[in-house]
């Protein structure tokens, strides 16, 4: 057949006269079909298909709806039976930490003190004369056994001294809190005479230098205390910090996050941040929180007023304070003394009388306040101070969605005050898995039954959760804390049941706090969260149907595609 100029003249004057009276048909970049795609919408739980122009939704609903946007332009993405999502997001994570995490020895999987030691002494073998060896992601608690010498419940320096005589060592525990230095750093930090100068122990404000019965330090450092040795760290290169961004935006896409609530970061960071989104590596949407420590910072920002950009890849409005240490390290802030260290109740990690300054410098400013805190006490502090700076400017806005991070365990009297204040907990639940075994010695029976890890509590009492990992405290994969915030179990799977399983969360409610509910915590529920027509095109592939597969399934469920912003950015099959 062949077409003469004159039949296409008319056919395009008959498309201009219909798409006059109709809505003119636009042309979808991209069509995914053909596997289950969740919503996480009010209206409909799944749809056929997908519909994409640019980096925006343009279409969500069943199959022939969406093919009227098809063209020969179209990318067609058959899903062939997977499962789709709206784009993961990390609600609370360290992304630098990340990226420096996939850069440093990574003693996540450690499970013996001797393995800490084997993985010094390899890396010793290619280290420079003198050249710090830096790690991070050992836990005591996830030790087969302990060593045989044992102070305060941590091993002592001595194995790690002899394997690396000459090059210092420095280990952060897995929970950040803590850290574990060979004498080599010791000496650096100018701390082997301590001893000798009788001094039995000593504090640093917000932290402790744990020592022996004759006054000698065993290595480790808890909070604030790890400056004295991180002080003598070499200071990151502007290289090293652009390979770690990288490498951690690798990181996201690899887990299915499209977007990521980077936790407290500083001026430089932002700088860097700044210069990858403009040299078009933002390839992650970072929603990032000042970090509180920064005084100047802060003032800074109040003067020049929040950052939300229009392609919604850097937004900083928030503010980090971190308030109490953690259970591992039994830095966490309690009402009652730790069960298993009598006497002592943790401690608070910065005055509250300035969260208390921030929660009203940030409601002024229309900043949202986001602090850390995991024992009761320090949670009760802060939403006391959050009242107080609500109630002292009841005319700044009722949405200020000022937030506790972690607020792991609460008072019994404290859950309610989240709806009723309207703060919002941003809880990582592989914590729970992580530390429940081991939880319970710190907190005993009751203080476990009644307020930790609260989440359907806090759920049934009206307020959002925000989900996560705290990267790199834990590995970012969001299904082993999608797992663990509807089984109540460990990665082992134990016990039978799960831990406190009336705090379960429902598979539909994990999935929100991966995603329409953490875009809430930062704002953002009006572009992302949802498959709903209008929304950023990011998206989340998974071999598995998370909602439905046997509970047990759920771990070995792998992220095989992510889509951001339109496009395909991770396949596991390329
Ligand atoms: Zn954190």
């Amino acid at each position: 057949m062949k077409f003469s100029p004159l039949y296409f003249t008319i056919t395009f004057l008959l498309l201009l006269t219909s798409s006059c009276s109709e809505t003119p048909k636009e042309t979808a970049t991209m069509l995914v079909y053909g596997g289950t795609i969740y919503t996480v919408d009010s209206t409909s739980t799944t749809v056929q298909a997908v519909a994409i122009k640019n980096n925006k939704i343009l279409y969500a609903g069943n199959l022939s709806g969406a093919e009227q946007y098809k063209t020969e332009e179209t990318k067609v993405l058959d899903l062939k039976g997977k499962t789709m999502t709206p784009g993961f997001i990390e609600g609370h994570g360290h992304f630098m930490g990340l990226g420096y995490n996939e850069l440093n020895l990574d003693l996540m999987n450690t499970s013996s003190y001797q393995d800490i030691i084997d993985a010094v002494a390899e890396r010793v073998k290619t280290a420079k004369p003198g050249e710090w060896i830096v790690g991070r992601g050992w836990h005591q608690s996830k030790w087969d056994s302990m060593p045989s010498e044992v102070v305060h419940g941590f091993q002592t320096h001595h194995l790690l001294s002899e394997v690396s005589p000459d090059n210092p060592v420095f280990l952060k525990h897995a929970s950040g809190h803590a850290g574990f230095a060979n004498s080599k750093a010791m000496e650096i930090a100018g701390l082997t005479n301590l001893a000798l100068d009788g001094i039995k122990k000593f504090e640093v404000e917000g932290g402790e230098v744990l020592v022996d019965a004759l006054g000698r330090p065993i290595g480790i450092f808890n909070e604030r205390a790890q400056t004295l040795i991180t002080q003598h760290i070499p200071e990151r290169t502007p290289e090293s910090d652009k390979k770690a961004f990288e490498l951690a935006i690798k990181a996201c896409h690899k887990n299915g996050i499209t977007s990521f609530h980077d936790a407290g970061i500083p001026k430089e960071t932002i700088d860097l941040y700044d210069e990858m989104k403009s040299n078009g590596k933002m390839d992650v949407r970072i929603y990032a929180m000042l970090t509180g420590w920064d005084k100047d910072l802060l003032i800074d920002w109040y003067k020049k007023g929040i950052m939300v950009d229009d392609d919604h890849l850097f937004t900083i409005r928030s503010i980090k304070l971190n308030c109490d240490g953690a259970l591992g390290s039994r830095g966490a802030w309690l009402l009652e003394p730790y069960t298993d260290r009598p006497g002592h109740f943790g401690h608070e990690t910065l005055p509250m009388e300035f969260v208390k300054e921030t929660a009203v410098s940030g409601l002024k400013n229309g900043f949202q306040v986001c602090s850390h805190a995991i024992g009761d006490r320090a949670n009760r502090e802060i939403l006391d101070r959050y009242e107080f700076a609500f109630e002292s400017l009841p005319n700044a806005t009722k949405d200020h969605r000022f937030r506790i991070e972690h607020a792991q365990h609460l008072h019994p009297e404290d859950i309610p005050r989240f709806a009723e204040l309207n703060v919002i907990p941003a809880m990582q639940a592989v914590h729970m898995s992580s530390d429940r075994p081991w939880a319970i010695d710190r907190l005993g029976e009751k203080r476990i039954k009644e307020g930790a890890y609260m989440w359907q509590s806090l759920l049934q009492s009206g307020v959002p959760i925000v989900n996560g990992t705290d990267v790199p405290v834990e590995p970012i994969n969001p299904i082993a804390s999608f797992y663990a915030s509807v089984s109540r179990k460990t990665l082992k799977g134990t016990p039978e049941g799960g831990y406190e399983p009336d705090q379960k969360m429902t598979r539909a409610q994990a999935l929100k706090s991966y995603t329409l509910d953490a875009a809430y915590g930062a704002f953002e529920e009006d572009i992302k969260g949802s498959i709903t027509v209008g929304k950023l095109a990011d998206f989340t592939i998974f071999d598995n149907d998370i909602m439905t597969i046997p509970e047990d399934e759920i771990l070995t469920t792998k992220v095989v595609m992510t889509i951001f912003n339109g496009e395909v950015v991770y396949n596991s099959e390329k």
